[in-house]
């Protein structure tokens, strides 16, 4: 059985069925009636609101929509942001648009940084290899024909 780290209590339980250990299910329960009661008296609420006005956790709000156990909430739809619970782009993503544009920031700037040191690294190995034959397994000229690709790919966005 996986072991997943309860959201409520941060104990370790072999995940079944439940989002929550077995301990916590009671109280997640409760929570979920809560906001499903509240849902019922006003729809299309975000997840923001909902959690500030039920006073249950926001993150608790989020599980139970990933959960699809909560559906009529803004828009209808039930597709949230991840990260901030903003209404998201599309079921897939699960991202707002805020959140994408500074995720895709994120990973080029890791890119960036990840790039710098291995072109210097292709470099330095095209000299050390310059005198003899380099090794078939891992030829400098194909990490730097690789290098290239990845830097053009990126100039081109
Ligand atoms: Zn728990
Ligand atoms: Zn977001």
């Amino acid at each position: 059985m996986p072991m997943a780290r309860c959201p409520r209590c941060s104990k370790l339980f072999s995940k079944t069925h439940a989002q929550v250990c077995a301990r916590c299910e009671p109280a997640e329960e409760e929570d979920y009636e809560t906001v499903r009661s509240y849902l019922a008296k006003h729809p299309n609420k975000t997840t923001e609101q909902v959690a500030k006005n039920t006073g249950v956790d926001k993150q608790c709000v989020l599980r139970l929509v990933s959960d699809g156990r909560i559906k009529n909430m803004a828009a209808g739809e039930g597709v949230w942001c991840g990260r901030c619970g903003a209404p998201a782009i599309s079921t897939s993503k699960r991202l707002c648009e805020a959140c994408l544009k500074k995720l895709n920031s994120e990973l080029l700037a890791q890119q960036s940084q990840v790039t710098l040191p291995n072109k210097e690294a292709v470099r330095l190995d095209q000299r050390a290899h310059s005198s003899s034959p380099p090794p078939s397994n891992d030829n400098p000229a194909d990490t730097g024909r690789r290098l290239r690709e990845v830097i053009d790919d990126k100039r081109r966005r």
